[in-house]
């Protein structure tokens, strides 16, 4: 058999990795049908019904391309942050927006900066650019510690820093003083990108306001709070040069039509995301007290999700095989300190119910192969 086609040096050189094993897969290797999806910080509470009317209503146009401007949708985000139609741009979402910050500001060799065991898809399109990665670990406490983030940046003349605020898998929250304090303490030539994917579960007074710094860009999502990661669209909040250049690299029908309709529909929706993101609050509430009736501690969140300490990267490991066992998806952090961690999804008062005993029963057959802490 022939080696088939030579791909260019720089591909070629690239590891076969990718971010996230999905739980379709998961869910074929376990031969199970269905899984209680809780591993991916996706939605329980779906897109809001007027979102889903929307999309409905406008399915027979799918023969048609999407605005590739956006424009409907831009002028929404633009009145809701009071900011320019310019300082929008929208997309497949954040990952595909990080791939475009990636794209734009990093020159292979270049060097991005960002905290060990963070969301992968960053580090995955900085190593898919033949970009270097310096990281800087988390606190014992699941903190980022910006100082040193900031000092990596400085010491290796870093072009890119990535933040995720809420952070994804902590859960942990930097106030806007500090995240303020940090962008003042990167290199001048440095640009931020602020993941702020989980932003909706936060009170809007506690974000930084950073609109107009052209170092800064802020990346939001449809994927958490707006139930509607399936559709794939999000957007930046950027200075217009920053969104000037996107404009220029970004795949110009790659927002679904479908999706740009939902997403529009959604922002009238506030009533129903406030409800979700109240829930999710009681929903981590339960959590903790789940972790404490349990014995294990957990990190207080900021996002959709909560951390359970399970005392080693071992025994954790084992906890998503025997909740996988369960047909219980979840997913764990990656990197130490936090691999000692795994990370569950608020779900439905039904999924949480059905978690509680699934989780306490996986705890129980942990313990019997693995000595407990
Ligand atoms: C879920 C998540 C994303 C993915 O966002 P999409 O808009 O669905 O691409 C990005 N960043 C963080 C931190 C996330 O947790």
């Amino acid at each position: 058999m022939s080696a088939g086609p030579r791909p260019a040096a720089a591909i070629a050189a690239l590891p076969v990795s990718k971010p996230f094993i999905a739980p379709e897969e998961l869910g074929k290797r376990a031969g199970l049908q269905e899984l209680l999806r809780l591993g991916a910080n996706e939605s329980a509470f779906g897109p809001p019904p007027r979102a889903l009317d929307a999309m409905q209503a406008e399915l027979p146009h799918t023969a048609w391309y999407g605005d590739p401007e956006s424009a409907d949708l831009r002028e929404a985000l633009a009145t809701r942050h009071r900011c320019a139609f310019e300082n929008l741009c929208v997309a497949a979402g954040i990952d595909d927006l990080l791939g475009l910050a990636v794209r734009a500001y990093l020159s292979p060799g270049d060097t991005a900066v960002t905290t060990l065991g963070t969301y992968p898809t960053f580090v995955y399109h900085v190593t898919g650019y033949g970009a270097r990665l310096e990281t800087a670990p988390y606190d014992g406490a699941g903190r980022v510690q910006l100082a040193e983030l900031a000092a990596l940046a400085h010491a290796n003349g870093a072009r890119l820093v990535y933040l995720a605020n809420p952070d994804n898998p902590s859960g942990s929250f930097a106030e806007p003083a500090a995240v303020a304090q940090f962008v003042a303490a990167l290199p001048p030539e440095t640009v931020l990108v602020l993941d702020e994917a989980y932003a909706d579960f936060v009170a809007p007074a506690e974000l930084l306001d950073t609109s107009g710094d052209p170092r800064v860009i802020r990346m939001r999502t449809f994927s958490k709070a707006y139930g509607l990661a399936g559709a794939r669209i999000g957007y930046a909040i950027a200075a217009p040069q920053v969104v000037e250049t996107f404009q220029k690299i970004r795949l110009q029908y790659g927002v679904n039509r479908t999706a740009q309709i939902g997403a529009l529909a959604a922002l009238g929706e506030d009533g129903f995301v406030a409800r979700v993101v109240r829930e999710t609050a009681q929903g981590r509430e339960e959590y903790y007290r789940l972790g404490e009736s349990l014995g294990l501690a957990t990190l207080p969140s900021s996002a959709n999700f909560v951390c359970f300490d399970l005392g080693s990267r071992t025994r954790a490991e084992g906890m998503v095989e025997e909740l996988l066992r369960r047909a219980v998806f979840i997913r764990k952090p990656g990197g130490p300190p936090l691999d000692r961690y795994v990370r569950v999804t608020v779900g439905t008062n039904d999924e949480r119910v059905r978690f509680a005993s699934s989780f306490t029963a996986a705890l129980q057959a942990l313990d019997a192969v693995l000595a407990p802490l």
